[in-house]
């Protein structure tokens, strides 16, 4: 039986230069990848404007060429994926897994996990801001190649969250998961800051049909 070739890749946001932290990540993603004698590819996560500094996705493409790291494909910006993020979202929204919400920060309790106030409908007088997607109690298994094995709720963990902002830039947790289905991506090393969304982002691919990826977690610095 042929294995499915390893797919790697390394995601940064451009909101500053690749420092240790990103670094164990490129460097883990593109060993793992490039061992298993697949394909590691690079995504700028350029989705946030506000956040983002300006020259550093130049800069960070540029160190890694530097360093030897060249990807495998061209780079895929993500910036060039709204269409593929709102046609994400209308499909949630088509089939109830995705709702409207009329709530602000300062509606959510202390715990920031939010309570489902407009799962089953906007108050009357209310104007949507953002959509969430609607998760269930169910605890999220998964086996991490460094954690071990991972036990997370999303609902103990935010509750329903959001995947398109007030502001109507799209959330992070739905463009990562969106766009490691479409490049194939098959096994995800990051740092270990990033765990507590892996079981969200489990949530999303089994909601839009996708396949799961491995996921590596090294220490994140
Ligand atoms: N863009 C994220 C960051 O730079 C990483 C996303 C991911 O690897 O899933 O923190």
């Amino acid at each position: 039986m042929t294995q499915a070739p390893v797919i790697g890749r390394f995601a940064p946001s451009p909101t500053g230069d690749l420092h240790f932290g990103s670094l164990v990540s490129a460097v883990g993603s593109y060993l793992e990848a490039k061992c298993a004698g697949g394909v590691w590819l690079l995504r700028v996560e350029d989705i946030d404007p506000p956040r983002e500094v300006a020259g550093s996705s130049e800069r960070i493409i540029n160190d890694l060429h530097r360093l030897g790291m060249t990807p495998d494909g061209a780079v895929l910006y993500q910036s060039s994926r709204y269409d593929a993020y709102q046609h994400a979202i209308n499909t949630l929204l088509a089939s109830g897994l995705a709702y409207p919400c009329a709530c602000s920060r300062k509606d959510l309790p202390e715990s920031g996990i939010y309570p489902g106030t407009c799962r089953n409908g906007i108050a009357p007088g209310k104007e949507p801001r953002s959509v969430r997607l609607h998760v269930t109690g169910d605890s999220c298994e998964f086996t991490d190649k460094i954690q071990g094995l991972v036990n997370d709720s999303p609902a103990g963990i935010s509750g329903d969250f959001i995947i398109q902002r007030a502001d109507g830039l799209y959330a992070y947790q739905l463009a990562v998961v969106v766009d490691d289905a479409f490049q194939g991506v098959t096994q995800v090393v990051r740092g270990a800051d990033l765990l507590d969304s892996t079981s969200r982002q489990i949530c999303l691919q089994k909601a839009l049909g996708y396949k799961t990826p491995d996921y590596v977690h090294p220490v994140s610095y």
